[in-house]
């Protein structure tokens, strides 16, 4: 009897849950609604959630609160703050009950460093749209507000865009993502981690009128790289190009969009070396100055050889990583040569120059304190075209050697479309760790990553073999020092 009325109780629960998230009552449209936490019962139920009259605060993994009210289209913020190790996800769209939470999107919480818990960072929308670069740090305040309007969910950080994403008529959806759509639903806030906590202050929200017009569909287009970006966004692997300048006029704000659109990340750097426009300490510290705010990573490009004399470590390691490549050194004649440069090059015996460049990339790589290797393999003009039978086997493993004693990543560059297949793959059975990069000349190549992707394909690189930033206080530069000489 006993067991009957538990049974019946829970049905009961089940079809009063039901009945309550299809019809949960809708929020006026048009109206802003300020909900300070000793109200926020008023708004949403608590699920392990500690109240104080100030704040709200979850500590446990899957601890939530759940609105009572559903949401189609709307902007809601809400004031942050996280401890070391906290994560957590805003779902939106979404349902209460276990079968119906993987209904709708969900918004990243995690400010921890790179390399350090989920390598999606707070702003994230998840596995669509995903954002790797940190932009809050644990132990601050920020505010994060997402919005919908039809097919447009916009997700900002302290009021910086960091996702965008226009959900098209036909997403495709990869197995176990079927339901990430729009639609209509409630709005959770759930830790997902066990450690640290969530700590939430006033949230506002505004219903938005639900008949507002669609956005036009974005330019995102969809063919063998397009679906190859969004099949890799749904398995959260780290699109990022690592790899790509200011040049041309081009702003940062004009860089994130073509990001946001295409939904990769970008890292940014000024080229640092003689004669170029970043030349010492305070330039370098300058140009990241300027930068910090936006959300991009900010890296370094050590140019020429001479760049180790030049800058401080201290200033280098304020960057999240420093690359360099090796087409611009001296000779055995004593001619200093940019590879790049037709008038420049002296290419006096094609197997000799080889084995220079080769000793040039060993010397380069063991004792300048870089991350990446960008540019890799390239040959200059004049024997460009008989890459295949310069670049022997013997050749390419004394360059991947070099690259896995010092721990140098291997960019996969997508305007020269270099290194090779054969190179990549056997690189990656090296266990050398990859990174996707443009190198654009001008404002017109940012380009779509299409070589770097391809590549991805062919030589089955997964998110495991990819570089990730070191966390700020493991900069390289920082353990090994600068070399007392130049390399050549
Ligand atoms: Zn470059």
């Amino acid at each position: 009897m006993r067991k009957v009325n538990a049974a019946a109780l829970s049905l009961m629960t089940f079809f009063a849950l039901l009945a309550f998230t299809a019809c949960s009552p809708s929020l006026p449209a048009g109206e802003k609604r300020t909900i300070v936490p000793d109200k926020a019962k008023n708004y949403f139920t608590f699920e392990s959630a500690a109240s104080y009259p100030d704040s709200l605060v979850l500590t446990e993994r899957n601890a939530s609160l759940v609105s009572r009210f559903g949401l189609k289209n709307f902007v809601f913020t809400v004031n942050m703050f996280t401890t070391v190790g906290a994560e957590g996800l805003i779902c939106f769209h979404t349902g209460s009950n276990q079968q119906d939470t993987a209904r709708g999107y969900a918004v990243m919480i995690n400010n921890s460093d790179y390399r350090k818990g989920n390598l999606q960072k707070t702003g994230s929308l998840a596995l669509i749209r995903n954002n790797f670069v940190r932009t809050v740090g644990d132990g601050e305040w920020f505010t994060l507000t997402i919005e919908v309007q039809v097919n447009l969910i916009s997700v900002r950080v302290n009021d910086r865009l960091i996702s965008e994403y226009t959900q098209p008529g036909h997403p495709e959806r990869q197995a176990g993502l079927e339901n990430r759509l729009l639609s209509e639903g409630l709005l959770v806030l759930r830790k997902t981690s066990s450690e640290g906590a969530i700590i939430i202050g006033e949230m506002t929200l505004k219903a938005l009128a639900p008949d507002l017009l669609p956005a036009a569909e974005t330019a995102f287009f969809n063919d063998s790289t397009g679906r190859m970006l969004t099949l890799l966004n749904q398995q959260g692997f780290p699109l990022i190009d690592f790899h790509a300048h200011l040049k041309g006029g081009l702003t940062s704000d004009q860089v994130t969009a073509h990001g946001r659109s295409n939904g990769y990340n970008y890292g940014l750097a000024p080229n640092c070396g003689l004669n170029f426009p970043v030349t010492n300490d305070s330039s370098l510290l300058a140009w990241y100055n300027e930068m910090k705010g936006e959300p991009v990573f900010k890296a370094m490009q050590c140019e020429g050889r001479e760049w180790v004399t030049l800058f401080s470590p201290q200033a280098i390691a304020q960057y999240d990583y420093i690359f360099t490549d090796a087409m611009t050194w001296t000779d055995h004649r004593g001619r200093r040569m940019r590879l790049w440069i037709p008038e420049e090059t002296f290419v006096d015996n094609e197997q000799q120059f080889m084995d220079m460049l080769v000793a040039k990339i060993e010397a380069v790589l063991s004792n300048e304190p870089v991350d990446i290797y960008v540019n890799p393999t390239y040959l200059p003009e004049v024997i460009a075209n008989r890459y295949d039978q310069l670049w022997t086997s013997e050749r390419m493993d004394r360059v991947i050697k070099v690259l896995v004693e010092n721990d140098v990543a291997l960019e996969i560059n997508s305007r020269f479309r270099i290194p090779g297949l054969t190179f990549v793959r056997k690189a990656k059975a090296a266990g050398v760790k990859f990174t996707l990069g443009t190198n654009n000349a001008d404002n017109t190549d940012l380009g779509r990553l299409d070589y770097s992707l391809w590549i991805i394909r062919e030589a089955g690189i997964t998110a495991a073999d990819m570089f990730i930033p070191r966390p700020a206080g493991d900069r390289k530069v920082l353990k090994k020092g600068l070399p007392a000489r130049i390399t050549g």
